[in-house]
């Protein structure tokens, strides 16, 4: 056993994991199961040396699945294993050490996310088969965002519907979020003061942050709220849903689908969901492509600049996720539309920063102007860290088992 700590993140047709070390900035071991259920399920992974492995997993589920990635692991056991599970409702404030009442909990919270908290379950199933004896631990993505102020998570929709079935704005990625927030505490001049942080990858969301706080964020009761993403619509007219059943006949699945999996950057285009394809068309002339990113970047800083409100000050913005740490287009593009802010990028620092690197953009000489960081997300460090901040209060918890709820 080693001070390493396995991160698991379980979807229902694939399992992410990585071994991160005790000491930050050590090389990882990390990698993917992808196409369980399909005919050809198959493991890849990086190991600490940079090295690439793939092997075939004819017929795997879960749990064969990740007893494939034990045995890959070797030697290199893990003291404890950090679980990202998606929805935590109103339970989980914070990371918590997993035992049966937690995944009673979770199975509870599985109808607020249907597609996620059950493949997160089988992924805690299958390792608490395989490795009895160490600790488990399960971070949720919604945690971060529990300290919303009622007025931020409550929908004007009837009382009941929010006491009876728990129907309200939760907020996802928090653990990007959260370490975002953290890293700008330790390099802003303004600490933990008011920061609007951008994450955006595949899904989008945007958070205000208040001294390490999140006070409101654009995702709600389910990750589909808010900004344009990758195939996910964001905002759209809740009536939306009526005049599609009643005027086109439309199924609650034809919509679901539609809103998930055929809109967004990818509706808009017609082309693709992927930015990097979209800024490549886009510059060539397809008016597809310039649309989306034309609805994305202005749906993006109308959303920042609503979030603001939030904040008793704002200090600066962040971003981070795939596009947000390698675009400098959609940065500037998003950020020109948010004068009234006061925003000053530095053109120079947005096309330079290196893809991948942490660094300040704003015009830095411009006092009183927010700051500007690109951040990259590490959500597995993240997740390790609080993992093994649990694991290392094990003993207290064992005395005081009602401290991990
Ligand atoms: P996920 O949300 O699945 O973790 P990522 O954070 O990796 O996704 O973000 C994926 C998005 O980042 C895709 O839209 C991809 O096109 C975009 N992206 C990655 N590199 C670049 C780049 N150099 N320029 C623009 N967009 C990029």
């Amino acid at each position: 056993m080693n001070g390493s700590i396995l991160v698991v993140n379980c979807g229902s047709s694939s399992i992410k994991f990585a071994l991160v070390p005790q000491q930050s900035g050590q090389p990882r071991l990390s990698g993917l199961v992808e196409r369980l259920g399909a005919s050809d399920p198959g493991l890849k992974f990086t190991d600490e040396n940079g090295n690439k492995h793939q092997f075939p997993l004819p017929g795997a589920d879960h749990a064969s699945a990740m007893q494939a990635i034990l045995e890959h692991l070797g030697d290199r056991q893990p003291r404890a294993i950090g679980h990202r599970v998606v929805h935590g409702g109103e339970r989980f404030k914070s990371a918590t050490l997993i035992n049966e009442e937690v995944i009673d909990s979770i199975k509870q919270c599985a109808s607020l996310a249907p597609l996620h908290n059950p493949a997160n379950l089988e992924g805690i199933r299958a390792t608490r088969l395989l490795f009895p004896d160490l600790p488990q631990v399960a971070v949720f993505d919604t945690a971060f965002h529990q300290t919303m102020p009622e007025h931020a998570y409550r929908y004007a929709i009837p009382t009941e519907l929010y006491r009876e079935h728990g129907i309200r704005r939760y907020g996802f990625h928090g653990t990007s979020h959260a370490y975002i927030a953290e890293r700008l505490g330790e390099l802003s001049v303004h600490g933990h003061g008011g920061w609007i942080i951008a994450h955006l990858g595949n899904g989008c969301s945007a958070t205000a942050v208040w001294q390490g706080r999140s006070l409101d964020t654009s995702m709600g009761m389910t990750p589909l709220e808010g900004l344009v993403m990758g195939t996910r619509s964001g905002d759209v007219d809740p009536g939306l849903h009526l005049h599609l059943a009643n005027q086109c006949g439309w199924s609650v699945e034809q919509i679901d689908q539609m809103l998930n999996k055929h809109s967004g950057l990818m509706g808009l285009s017609g082309l693709s969901p992927d930015m990097r394809d979209l800024e490549q068309a886009a510059g060539d002339g397809h008016s597809g492509a310039r649309l989306a990113l034309d609805v994305f970047c202005y749906r993006l800083a109308r959303t920042m600049a609503a979030l603001s409100c939030a904040l008793p000050q704002l200090d600066g913005i962040a971003f981070t996720g795939g596009i947000g740490e390698n675009s400098p287009l959609i940065r500037s593009r998003a950020l020109s539309m948010m004068a009234a802010l006061g925003p000053r990028l530095s053109d120079i620092a947005n096309d330079n920063l290196a893809r991948g690197r942490e660094g300040r953009i704003d015009l830095a000489s411009d006092t009183g102007s927010p700051e500007i960081w690109v951040i990259p997300t590490d959500e597995e460090g993240r997740i390790a860290r609080e993992t093994a901040e649990l694991v290392e209060f094990q003993p207290y918890l064992d005395f005081h088992p009602e401290a991990s709820a």
